[in-house]
């Protein structure tokens, strides 16, 4: 049992990126101190919004430099924590060299983290963030898990370097992440697996997060003909913040926790934008059929492969979320708040126009 001392600071490492942001509000709202860990402090339009944050609220924000591939370069910002937060982690589902651009940040960035923990003496709990990915790579899995739902049993077995490579960068981190908790017991592991986090962003300046892509698809009127049932899960990012915050605080956190609010698909999805942005956005009004999405996806976007296609168009997502129901007390927003708020994020970032 891990009892955090809210005095002492708290590092959060990529702590602009999309999902970090939220942390950092909800911890310094709560009136503590964050080491905010980024690639470049002196870039401003990367932390200008975590600035403004700390201006409103009761915490202090301290910003550092971090980067994941340099040894020990979180050392100084995790000085004096008993709570480190792992967010940074590449997000991307199109790169030019999976190894290079995924898997070595995230594994190498990690065990880069999770040794330095190792050294800081004050550290007694880290939480990383995990994802999905390292549960399953494709909605076709969900049929091969108990009960054709998956839960924090489950590990990712079908993502390689060449095959879903974002999924097994998650994979191998969070395995490299509770091998090298399991080789000490000063400091206690809990990993939070969101599956696709939606919703408003705090950094209008640079969204990089995939999260984003697909919304702009969307309001860019790519689906105008017909969106695909391509099974996905959705959270919330203020619901991933509030779970982080838990799996920190809550002494009980154990273990991993599935971090999933729906288990819905694609075309599901842009439905709940229709009652407030029709006509102004062409909105899909029907799903596509699987043989022609499987034909025309790869044309229309390159991180989309026939076999990637085959393996989730038409296959329900199912996860179990009742762990960190049950042990975190989270609730979830519902999907149309969420889808929503995301969507008009993007329309005042002027990212999507309405139609003229
Ligand atoms: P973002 O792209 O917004 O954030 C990623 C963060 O990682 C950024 O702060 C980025 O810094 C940092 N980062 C990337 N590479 C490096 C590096 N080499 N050294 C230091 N920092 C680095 O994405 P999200 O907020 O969406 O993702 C945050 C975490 O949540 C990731 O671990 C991701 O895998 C996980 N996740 C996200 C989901 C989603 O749907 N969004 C779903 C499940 C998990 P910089 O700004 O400098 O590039």
């Amino acid at each position: 049992m891990k009892q955090i001392d809210k005095s002492k600071p708290i590092l959060v490492t990529g702590a602009n990126g999309f999902v970090a942001s939220w942390l950092v509000k909800k911890l310094l709202e709560e009136g503590l101190t964050v080491h905010a860990a980024v690639r470049n402090p002196s870039q401003k339009e990367k932390v200008q919004h975590l600035l403004d944050t700390a201006e409103k609220s009761r915490g202090t924000l301290k910003l550092f430099s971090g980067d994941l591939l340099k040894e020990g370069s979180y050392q100084e910002a995790m000085e004096g924590c008993e709570l480190v937060y792992h967010t940074a982690s590449p997000f991307s589902l199109n790169v030019k060299d999976a190894k290079k651009d995924l898997l070595e940040p995230a594994e190498k960035g990690t065990a880069n983290v999770l040794l330095t923990a190792n050294k800081v003496e004050s550290v007694k709990r880290v939480v990383v963030t995990s994802s999905c990915a390292a549960i399953y790579s494709d909605a076709s899995d969900c049929a091969k898990a108990p009960n054709g739902t998956l839960n924090e049993s489950i590990w990712n077995t079908t993502a390689s370097e060449h095959y879903q490579p974002y999924s097994y960068s998650k994979t191998i981190a969070e395995k490299k992440a509770w091998e090298i908790a399991q080789a000490q017991s000063r400091w206690d592991l809990v990993t939070i697996n969101p599956s696709f986090v939606m919703g408003p962003s705090l950094n209008t300046q640079s969204n990089t997060s995939e999260s984003f892509k697909v919304l702009k698809q969307i309001g860019d009127g790519i689906f105008k003909g017909g969106a695909p049932r391509l099974g996905i899960g959705v959270v919330d990012v203020r619901d991933v913040a509030e779970a982080h915050f838990q799996a920190g605080f809550n002494p009980e956190a154990k273990g991993r926790y599935i971090t999933s609010a729906h288990n819905t698909d694609l075309f599901e999805m842009t439905q709940q934008l229709r009652p407030k942005y029709e006509p102004s956005f062409a909105l899909p009004k029907s799903s596509l059929p699987k043989w022609l999405i499987v034909l025309l996806g790869p044309l229309m976007d390159k991180s989309m492969n026939r076999k990637m296609l085959r393996n989730n168009v038409g296959h329900p997502f199912k996860a179990d979320h009742s762990k960190i129901k049950k042990e975190l007390g989270i609730q979830f927003r519902p999907l149309q708040t969420t889808m929503e708020d995301a969507f008009q994020n993007l329309i005042d970032q002027k990212v999507i126009q309405p139609k003229k």
